[in-house]
């Protein structure tokens, strides 16, 4: 690299793109820092989104980053730049528009795109969203201003998020799911209740085991037919069906990809001088001990400034118990570190309380010496206990008799507090 500046090349600007860049700059004031991305906006904060559907949050507010920010801190930000190549041999980036970019050290944050509807029907409707990006966001809140009924299909948490944004703005919302409940491979009958109930509390037409057909387009808004043989006429569709991770461009390169681009404990890739950050690294977790995938606003975050440390030379592991906290209607829900979704070996113990709507599930592994370790917890409704989780899953501590985990949360921890993504 010689005597000149090192330059960084940062291939997303979401949160894993963006927090790097701005580590790399305060470890580094010398080097090059060029961030790429194919939306036309600086960062702004997805989790905000359902706040701003709902109409309780200024478009202003979403904004993480603004343009001045990149120019104070010399961040050659590039928006609506695609990369379209990328050669690892010559350490060159295509873009377009905009030729080629060179670097000594790249990262790769590229995210996620949502999986349309594939149904007859459903391509080229204009009330038919996804939910991921600030324009849909903006798209779907106008249409909502003139819906009366809507119908969203998804178990996740996209689903939830529009189903939850369409019932707070009074639509007559009709959520429908491929599986038996929501979350089908982390909760269990008794969680998948326990939300049916806060969305049934909050006026939704609850449908499980039933998904959408086909569409047609309707006077102006669609006619929904579902796997139930029913018919809904909806003047807003909104469907959360996954990801899939943006790693087309690295398709036959030398880059190493399964879902997402695989990673070391380091976040490197098996390409040297590359690095892979957010939701679309499957990253070697050194706490669960596998390989995998976080979906997360702060795992992003965390990953962006980790990444950029060890990017600058250090070479230190990622270690974080994985979170995930949202709302839940007028209650909450959190996740943490591994469930049944990710580890199918898991065993889960579960506490429930239909009536006050509140819902523990705690995830066991054996591990190799014969005792019984904590990986995993979901809570739904009353977050308290919340901290003693992490620490167990964290220190790995051996679990003596699982059922006693439930009575160490209900005594009061030190510090504990409710949780929230941080922005
Ligand atoms: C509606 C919604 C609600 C959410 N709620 C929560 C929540 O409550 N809690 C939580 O923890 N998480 C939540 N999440 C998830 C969280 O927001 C994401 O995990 C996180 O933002 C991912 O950040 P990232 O930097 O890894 O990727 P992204 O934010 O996806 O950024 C990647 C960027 O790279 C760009 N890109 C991709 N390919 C290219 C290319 N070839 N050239 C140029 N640019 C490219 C993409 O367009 C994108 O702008 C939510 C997500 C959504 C959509």
């Amino acid at each position: 690299m010689g005597s000149s500046p090192t330059r960084f090349v940062i291939i997303g600007n979401g949160a894993a793109g963006t927090y790097c860049a701005e580590e790399l700059r305060k470890n580094d004031p010398a080097c090059e820092i060029v961030l790429i991305d194919d939306e036309p906006y600086t960062l702004y904060n997805r989790v905000s989104l359902p706040r701003y559907l709902k109409g309780v949050l200024l478009e202003q507010r979403v904004y993480v980053r603004d343009l001045e920010w990149h120019t104070k801190d010399r961040i050659d930000l590039r928006l609506e730049t695609k990369a379209t190549l990328v050669d690892f041999d010559h350490k060159t980036v295509a873009v377009e528009p905009g030729g080629e970019i060179a670097y000594d050290r790249l990262l790769l944050a590229t995210g996620g795109r949502p999986n349309p509807l594939r149904v007859p029907g459903a391509e080229g409707q204009k009330a038919l969203f996804n939910f991921q990006y600030f324009d849909e966001a903006k798209a779907i809140s106008a249409r909502i201003a003139e819906s009366k009924v809507g119908v969203v299909l998804g178990g996740s948490f996209i689903g939830y998020e529009l189903t939850e944004a369409m019932a707070f703005r009074k639509l007559e919302t009709h959520w429908l799911m491929r599986g038996p409940h929501f979350l089908r491979k982390a909760l269990d009958a008794d969680g998948g209740e326990v939300v049916r109930l806060l969305a049934q509390d909050e006026g939704v037409h609850f449908h499980a085991e039933e998904s959408i057909d086909q569409v047609e387009a309707r006077n102006g808004s669609m006619r929904v037919t579902t796997s139930a043989g029913a018919t809904i006429d909806a003047d807003i569709v909104g469907v959360g069906l996954g990801l899939t991770m943006n790693i087309d461009v690295f398709r036959d390169t030398a880059l190493q990809t399964n879902v997402g681009i695989l990673t070391n404990e380091y976040l490197e890739t098996n390409v040297p001088d590359v690095w892979a950050a957010g939701d679309v690294a499957e990253f070697y977790d050194v706490v669960s001990q596998r390989h995998h995938r976080m979906g997360t606003w702060d795992n992003s975050l965390n990953h962006g400034r980790h990444v950029a440390r060890n990017m600058l030379g250090a070479k230190q592991p990622y270690v974080e118990v994985p979170t995930y906290a949202s709302g839940m209607f007028k209650s909450n829900i959190s996740v943490m570190g591994v469930t049944t979704e990710e580890e199918p070996r898991a065993e889960g113990l579960v506490e429930v309380d239909l009536e006050g709507r509140n819902y523990k599930r705690l995830f066991f592994l054996e591990g190799g010496d014969g005792q019984d370790r904590l990986v995993g917890a979901i809570l739904v409704g009353k977050m308290k206990g919340r901290k003693r989780i992490l620490e167990l899953i964290s220190t790995r501590a051996p679990i003596e008799e699982r059922h006693q985990v439930f009575e160490m949360l209900a005594t009061p921890e030190a510090g504990a507090k409710r949780a929230t993504p941080s922005e």
